[in-house]
């Protein structure tokens, strides 16, 4: 795998271009930076100026602390209760939305003399995680101020943001959240930053921007809805790259890895390439994804094994030692990730964050000087 951080500092840059001045970006850099390396993507972002980063778990919060990042970093998952200890102790902010969250940090905060720093979350829409009403986040406010915890943001989650360009669902998210805020207000309450906006809802445009945003997939180069075109040049920052270990020329009728399910209509070259379904290629791939062989479109044949993968390369010149192009950066062509996720009715999140720790990572500072 071939990882260009200057691709993610520069969708960091084009971002930021989008927001109006004074507004704060907390970077994404959840699921090993969706597949990217959370620590060498962490970094590239703060030194490009992102204020803040978020992660799923207490875990990857503490892996980042232990690996010297001091940036503020917010928890987006519901926290275990037994981890309030390590979240004040890495100075982590957590998502609170329930009482029991409140007692635990608080528990926490005084056993080590620390004031936590909490993120309320709302539930407007998602039916995921937060509160889900008015009365219920005045309720938590209070709890956290009456218990010693500093309210450092309010926030909630679009669901919508990038399914459709009907922005209706998501408008009504977005006031059902506003009014939310401006009760806690009005109680006398600050609520600190006021976020909402994942990628889909940055794009979207400044009235979802408020006081912060969080992009997760914009920033690795993807466009959380494809269908809607590049409407902004984002680059994809990763490609994974496998060389030809063997070809057989096999002759019509020949079946082809597990289950054989897949027989060779014709006399056939089949290559096989060192990388599975353990390194986070999905089993099903062989329903239609293509790798690249030079500029030769090869389909996966067969079912993905776990640490190997078969294509037909009858008719091009492919020879062992060759490198395929497995998830290509250069969306739209046929072996890019983005069309790989097409043809497997999913999304490029998916593949990205399941690319395993295996598989070997190379940082380059243009794709194509990474000498393969
Ligand atoms: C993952 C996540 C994001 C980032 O979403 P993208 O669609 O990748 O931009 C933002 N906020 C929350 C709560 C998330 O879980």
């Amino acid at each position: 795998m071939v990882v260009d951080y200057e691709s993610i500092r520069h969708n960091a840059r084009l971002l930021r271009e989008k927001l109006a001045p004074g507004v704060r970006m907390m970077a994404c850099v959840k699921a090993y930076a969706y597949g990217h390396g959370t620590v060498e993507t962490a970094r590239a972002l703060l030194d490009e100026g992102i204020e803040e980063l978020c992660v799923a778990t207490v875990e990857e919060g503490c892996f980042l602390r232990a690996s010297g990042i001091h940036a503020p970093i917010l928890v987006l998952g519901a926290f275990p209760l037994e981890a309030a200890d390590a979240l004040v102790e890495h100075d982590l902010m957590a998502t609170v939305f329930a009482a029991s969250h409140v007692a635990a940090l608080a528990r926490a905060g005084r056993a080590q003399g620390i004031y936590p720093k909490v993120h309320l979350k709302v539930d407007t829409g998602m039916t995921r995680l937060g509160v889900r009403s008015e009365e219920e986040l005045l309720d938590i406010a209070q709890m956290c101020i009456a218990q010693g915890l500093i309210i450092a943001g309010v926030y909630t989650h679009f669901a919508f943001a990038d399914e459709a360009l009907d922005a209706s669902f998501t408008d009504c998210q977005l006031a059902t959240f506003q009014r939310t805020v401006s009760r806690l207000r009005a109680s006398g309450i600050e609520p600190g930053v006021v976020h909402a906006a994942n990628s889909a809802g940055i794009l979207r445009g400044p009235s979802y921007h408020l006081d912060m945003v969080r992009p997760g997939i914009a920033l690795y180069g993807y466009h959380p809805a494809p269908q809607w075109g590049q409407a902004v040049a984002l680059r994809p920052a990763l490609s994974v790259f496998a060389r030809i270990v063997r070809i057989a020329e096999v002759p019509a009728g020949t079946s082809v890895g597990y289950g054989c399910a897949h027989i060779c209509t014709r006399a056939s070259r089949i290559a096989t390439l060192p990388i599975g379904y353990a390194d986070g290629i999905p089993r099903a791939a062989g329903r239609g994804a293509q790798v690249r062989v030079g500029e030769f479109a090869a389909p996966i044949v067969g079912r993905v094994c776990m640490d190997q993968l078969m294509i037909d390369v009858t008719g091009s010149a492919a020879r062992v030692g060759d490198v395929a192009q497995v998830y290509g950066a250069d969306t739209g062509r046929a072996g890019s990730l983005q069309a790989t996720a097409d043809v497997l009715e999913t999304i490029s999140y998916e593949l990205l964050c399941r690319l395993s720790p295996r598989v070997p990572r190379v940082v380059a500072q243009r794709q194509d000087e990474a000498g393969i």
